[in-house]
């Protein structure tokens, strides 16, 4: 399958993606980077949306662990979320890419409430849809709620920008020969607990045959050039 095809894309952004060099929180630069990779892919023609992790600033995990309530953690992580959300529309309306952002825990004064028919319409009309607050439950992460955004909105594929250029059988950063994978089967990365999503995300992806596609969105340029089936990526598939 030509990574070329895909028209309408969800892209996964971790928070971790949004500190840049930093060791927490939002770094303006790598905001704007990561919104010209945005930009380059829609003037390619293709459709996007957004779901924005936040583990930048807040994982619930990490919460409970220190004592917090995990669900009232969680609903913390997700408040995060919206935070990066805000930060990445800022970036992408400064270079002229019309966004909306939808969270799936309303609050009206900051963005949209989620509504899948209206961000339906606003793909349409050429804007980027940035999802917020995850899937809007405790329990679940920002990974399951880019499957099920990505499912809702009928998309193409899932685009995991992350610091390495595709799944390898080895740590690349620790094993100097570890081996890239260009395609992987979904039953593979649940079988062998592959690190690509999580597991509930890829198992939503596998029974709704939405492609999980893993790039480095660190490398300028590479968002498009992997759409145009250039770039280097491991494709998860049926
Ligand atoms: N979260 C949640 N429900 C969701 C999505 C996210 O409770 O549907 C919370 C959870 O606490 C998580 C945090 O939000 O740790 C931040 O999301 P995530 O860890 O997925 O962010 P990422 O790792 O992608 O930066």
């Amino acid at each position: 399958m030509a990574v070329s095809r895909f028209n309408r894309i969800l892209l996964k952004l971790s928070g971790e993606v949004l500190m840049g060099q930093g060791q927490f929180g939002i770094d303006p630069a790598t905001c704007d980077r990561v919104a010209g990779e945005v930009a380059a892919a829609k003037e390619a023609g293709h459709e996007l949306c957004l779901v924005v992790g936040g583990g930048n600033i807040f994982r619930g995990l990490a919460g409970a662990a220190k004592g917090f309530d995990r669900a009232s953690a969680d609903y913390m992580g997700m408040l995060a979320t919206v935070m990066n959300a805000l930060a990445v529309q800022n970036s992408l309306e400064r270079i002229g890419v019309d966004t909306r952002v939808q969270s799936a825990i309303p609050m009206a004064s900051v963005c949209e409430p989620y509504i899948r028919r209206r961000a339906e319409r606003h793909l349409e009309k050429g804007r980027v849809v940035i999802f917020a607050a995850g899937t809007g439950n405790p329990f679940f992460t920002t990974d399951t709620g880019a499957a099920l955004r990505a499912a809702e909105m009928r998309c193409d594929a899932l685009f995991k920008g992350t610091s390495v250029d595709g799944v390898y059988d080895a740590d690349p950063k620790k094993v100097p020969d570890a081996t890239r994978y260009n395609t992987l089967s979904f039953d593979r990365v649940l079988g062998d607990n592959l690190k690509v999503m999580d597991a509930a995300a890829v198992s939503l992806c596998r029974d709704n045959d939405i492609p999980i596609v893993v790039f480095n969105i660190r490398d300028e340029g590479n968002l498009a050039a992997v759409l145009r089936g250039e770039g280097t990526s491991t494709i998860v598939q049926n």
